[in-house]
This record gives structure tokens, sequence and C-alpha cells, in this order.
């Protein structure tokens, strides 16, 4: 039996990031990884990583259609085609590498890796493939997997999640996405532009439905102007025929109908792995899938942490990060380590779609803020006047500020539009009381820039935006 001082169960951005930080803080550290093909999660292997390479593919793509309208003549692109195995080679190359960046910083930082399946024994112990061993702290970050629909589990052929798509090696000649979230609009974003025909099915009132609503109608326009995107929001699919070639989806709702996909993608979400894990060994508490746990992600359990998608927050890559880092820090000072952990500030989270166009959100929603009982006041700014937004060809979208009446304090800002992912990213401190938007008004910004819509949106809150 090994003894560590803390052992943390599942690699991906959550575990391998709280493994690093108690082994910077002098903990004896080791990290707990199932998938024989390595570290990352599904963040490097399944998620953000490699559908980020798809959607790099798409947009080039893309962008070879309009080479002559940019004044490049003498490039033949009649026969261009997608080669979906030479750009599933290369997203395999890219998790390769960084799969190895991930290794080289656990031997750089003196972690322990145990392969093979962690499972919690309580009482501090944890058993890796018939092994057991001791520690002072566990943080449990054993991330999830694709949701399944009864009636609609994927079959890997016509039936696909998000893990299958991303190896798919033909194009759908027409691709059927139940759920318009994040993952969703990615894929509607990258196989639409490869050239399948999409039908975007969502049982909510919008596309991207955790997002401000204004956002969610915006990308249906353009969904449906620039990608004849077939968008039906408040339907569902009730019930599919799987066929050889084709599966019959019979929908219901707002636009019902009958369509006929070659492949039907179920993006409705991911479940929490927080069953066969050893939860009912510990203390610790689940409520609908999830670990319950306090501001510095301890659960139920003494010594047990849980942190990233098996945490009812929200389910992304920084989220888990800066929760392990949380985790890791506290363990660590409950071991007399010098260090003082601040709980994740869950008002200021940014939320990235790199569907085209972008979306870049951060702080409350209107209605948020609304049901919060704020007096709220808002102001949004077009692209579409923006010189920069012309240049790069992406003269749509709009920049929304949902700011407090009263003290013109900024609670959040919800960009659709180009670049709205790196946008957002700027703006994450503007918001937390210390910045207004009279302050934001008065704030210089660039010219050519994208982020002229900042003071622009700030001036629209009351009424006198100038390039309007
Ligand atoms: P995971 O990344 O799921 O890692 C958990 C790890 O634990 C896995 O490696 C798993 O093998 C291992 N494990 C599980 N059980 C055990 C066990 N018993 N023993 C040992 N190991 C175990 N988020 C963003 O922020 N930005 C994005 O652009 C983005 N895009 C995404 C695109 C897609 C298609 C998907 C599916 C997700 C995307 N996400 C994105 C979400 C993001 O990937 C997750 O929020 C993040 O990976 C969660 O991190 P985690 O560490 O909690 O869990």
């Amino acid at each position: 039996m090994a003894s560590f001082d803390l052992i943390v169960v599942g690699a991906g951005p959550g575990g391998y990031v709280a493994a690093i930080r108690g082994a910077q803080l002098g903990l004896n550290t080791a990290v707990v990884e199932k998938d024989p093909a390595g570290l990352g999660g599904t963040c490097l292997r399944r998620g953000c990583i490699p559908a980020k390479t798809w959607l790099e593919t798409a947009h080039r793509y893309e962008q070879m259609a309009s080479l002559k309208e940019y004044g490049i003549a003498g490039v033949d692109t009649t026969n261009m085609k997608p080669d979906l195995a030479t750009l599933v080679a290369r997203k395999n190359k890219i998790v390769l590498k960084n799969g190895k960046g991930v290794e080289f910083l656990m031997k750089k930082n003196k972690v322990t890796v145990l392969k093979g399946v962690g499972k919690l024994l309580g009482g501090g112990k944890v058993e890796v493939e018939g092994e057991v061993h001791e520690a002072k702290k566990i943080i449990l970050a054993t991330g999830s997997v694709p949701r399944e629909l009864p009636g609609l589990e994927s079959d890997g052929k016509r039936v696909l999640n998000s893990d299958h798509l991303l190896d798919i090696q033909d194009v759908p000649q027409h691709l059927v996405i139940l759920g318009a979230g994040a993952i969703g609009v990615e894929f509607a974003s990258v196989f639409s532009r490869l050239g399948s025909k999409i039908t975007l099915v969502e049982m909510m009132d919008t596309l991207i439905p955790l997002e401000d609503a204004d956002l969610g109608v915006e990308l249906a326009k353009i969904f449906a102007r620039t990608y004849k995107m077939d968008c039906r929001v408040k339907t569902k699919i009730a019930s599919i025929e799987r066929q050889e070639d084709k599966v019959v989806c019979h929908l219901e709702g707002e636009k019902p109908g009958i369509v006929e996909g070659s492949h039907l993608l179920v993006a409705v979400g991911r479940t929490p792995l927080t069953s066969g894990v050893g939860l009912e060994a510990t203390k610790a508490v689940v409520d609908r899938g999830c670990v319950v746990v306090d501001e510095f992600m301890q659960t139920g359990e003494p010594d047990l942490y849980a942190i990233g998608d098996i945490v009812r927050t929200p389910w992304l890559a920084h989220v888990a990060s800066d929760e392990g880092i949380v985790a890791a820090e506290h363990a660590a000072k409950s071991l007399g380590k010098d260090v003082h952990p601040h709980p994740v500030n869950y008002d200021r989270i940014p939320s990235c779609t790199y569907c085209d166009p972008e979306v870049g959100c951060v702080g409350m929603t209107e209605a948020q803020a609304k049901a919060k009982g704020k007096d709220v006041i808002t102001g949004a700014f077009p692209f579409m006047p923006l010189a920069k937004a012309n240049i790069v060809g992406e003269p749509h979208g709009f920049l929304k500020i949902v700011a407090d009446k009263q003290y013109g304090e900024i609670l959040g800002i919800h960009i659709i539009g180009p670049k709205a992912t790196e946008l957002i990213a700027s703006s994450v401190a503007l918001l937390g009381g210390e910045y207004t938007v009279e302050e934001l008004i008065h704030t210089m910004y660039p010219h050519p820039t994208l982020n002229e819509a900042f003071p622009e949106a700030a001036r629209a809150v009351y009424g006198r935006a100038l390039n309007m």
C-alpha cells in the first residue's frame, strides 16, 4: 500500500490542475486516470480541443469560398472538398502533443500517475486496479460522459454523440441535431460549413438556451440566413426509426413533422460520472447525480473534495480547473501549508460558444438580473457599423450590456459576433461593481477594432450611441 498526502481521481482539466497545485504546495501527490489513451480528460480528448480543431478546418474551408472577393485570384477551388481523414489525423496529433504536455507537467511536478480505474473505499483509501492506496486528502474529479436519452441511445452508426462525431470519416449528408446548447450549435456550425444540410431541434424557446435570450434569437437568424439551417425551437424529437442508410425523426412541438437525416447527433448535455466510483462507501451526498460540495469543494465525507463536471456548477474546463485549485489549496492549508484558498466566484464565469458567429458571455443575463429583483437597464450595439467588423467580413451580431439602473453597475456582458470569445475574455474584469457603464463610456478603445463595440454599447444603455 502506497501512502500519499493527496490522491486525485481523474486527470481532466479539473484533476490534473488540482494535482499540479497540490504538488506545488509540497503535497506528495498522485493522480489516477483510467483512460488508456492518456491524461487530459474530456476537454483534451473528446471535448474542447478536438471540437475546436474541427471548427478551425470549417472556418478555413468557408474562407476559401470568398478568396476572389478578398482580392486573391488564381486559386482554383472548384474541386475543393473536405478531407476528414486528414482532419481527424491532425486533430489526433494535436491531442497527442497536448497529452504529452500534461504528462510532462506531472513528471516536472513529481506527481505519481496511477493508471487504471480508481474507486473510493472510504476512510481515505482509494483502490486502483486491485491495489489499495492511502491519502490524507482525496479530490474526486471523474468528469462526465455524453447524456443518453431513452429510445435515442447512440449507436455510433446513424445515431451519434459528440465522441462519435469527432472521429467521423465522411461528411454527413443531412445532420439532424437534437439540442442547441454549446455542443449542438458548434457541430451545426462545423458541418454546415463542410457541406451538410442541418436541422437543429431545441426544446427550449431559443438556441443556446443558457445564454441571454436575445443572443439565441440572433444566432437562429444568422444560422438560417447564412447557412440555410432549419432551426426548430420549442420542438422535440418524440421518436426515431433507425434504418440502414438514414434515421427518421418524428418531431413534436412548435415545428412538428418527420425529418429524415443521414445521421442524428444527440447533444442534450452530459451525465456526471458519480456512480461506480465508490461514493456509497463515503458520507458524501449525491443529489440528482451531482456531488454536493461547499465553497471549498468539500463533500460530506471528511477530507474528500469533488470538482468539475461532477458538481452542480457550470460544466466548463476553466471552472473545473479553478475548482481544482481551490480544493488543492484547501487540502494543503488543512495539512499545515501557508496558502489562502479563494472560493470560485460563480457570478463572473465567462462562457464561450465557438460556433460561427461566436458567442461569449459573462455575468447575469437580462432575465437572471430581473429574476434577482434588479432594476435593469440594457444597451446593445451591433457590429454592422464598425469598420473592423466589415474588414474581417463579419458585420453581424451585437454586444449587449446588462446594468443596474440606479448605480450603472455592469451586471452582464453578452456578445454574439466576430471574435466574441476573445472579446469576452478581456471584459471579465469589467464586472464586480468597480466599473460602471459611465466609466466604460469614458474608457478609450483603439480604432479600428471590434472592441469599439464596448463604449458604444455602454452609450446605448443611455441612448447615446454615436454610430447608430
Ligand atoms: P473530465 O474532463 O471529464 O475528466 C475526467 C477524467 O476522469 C477523465 O479523463 C476520465 O477518464 C477520468 N475518470 C473517470 N472516472 C475515473 C475513475 N473511476 N478512475 C480514474 N479515472 C477516471 N468546456 C470549455 O470550457 N470550453 C469548451 O470549448 C468546451 N468544449 C467542449 C466540447 C465538447 C464536444 C464537450 C463534450 C465538452 C466541452 N467542454 C468545454 C466541457 C469540458 O470538456 C468539461 O467541462 C471538462 O472537461 C470537465 O473537466 P473535468 O476535469 O471535471 O472532467
